[in-house]
């Protein structure tokens, strides 16, 4: 097992984020991060500015690529890019059931693609992009949780 995606809106990427692609790039060669153009969840950022964002908070990472997806199965996006398995990460009770019936669907349209989820490190547990973006609008102090960029891009869009 060498490649994996790590697919998500990443809107934008959090600490959460980071550290999930930082320990899943421990356990393959290459992990790609696959930012969906087209959630069905209102965006903040571009998909060029997500992109953009993944690849400035993941620069330490010497075995990421960061990528962008359209309307197009994950599992899918997954063989293309020659990966064999899907990373997700897990917060809470609530991601474990929305995640599980997406790997249940998953494994049924292509069995030979594993997902594989790390837990959160505890200092992560209740970060989301959501909650990040709305204390970020009301002018909380959000910079441990986001790169400088992206504080930076979060208070230009949210308070000026
Ligand atoms: P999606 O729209 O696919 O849920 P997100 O950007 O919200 O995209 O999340 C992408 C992945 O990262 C999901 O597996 C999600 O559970 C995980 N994730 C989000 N925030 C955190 C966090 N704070 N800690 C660990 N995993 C997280």
């Amino acid at each position: 097992m060498t490649k994996a995606i790590y697919p998500g809106s990443f809107d934008p990427m959090t600490a959460g984020h980071i550290g999930i692609a930082e320990r899943a790039a421990r356990l393959f060669e290459t992990l790609f991060i696959c930012v969906y153009d087209t959630p069905s969840k209102n965006l903040l950022f571009t998909t060029a500015e997500r992109v953009e964002f993944a690849q400035d908070a993941t620069q330490h990472i010497s075995n990421v690529t960061v990528t962008t997806y359209s309307r197009e199965l994950t599992v899918n996006l997954a063989r293309k890019l020659d990966a064999t398995a899907m990373v997700r990460g897990l917060r809470s009770g609530a991601d474990f059931v929305t995640e599980l019936e997406l790997a249940q669907m998953n494994r049924r349209l292509a069995p030979e693609i594993e997902s594989v989820f790390i837990m959160t490190s505890a200092e992560h547990q209740f970060l989301s992009s959501s909650l990040l973006k709305e204390a970020a609008s009301l002018g909380g102090d959000i910079s441990a949780l986001v790169t400088p960029a992206i504080a930076e891009a979060l208070q230009k869009k949210l308070l000026s």
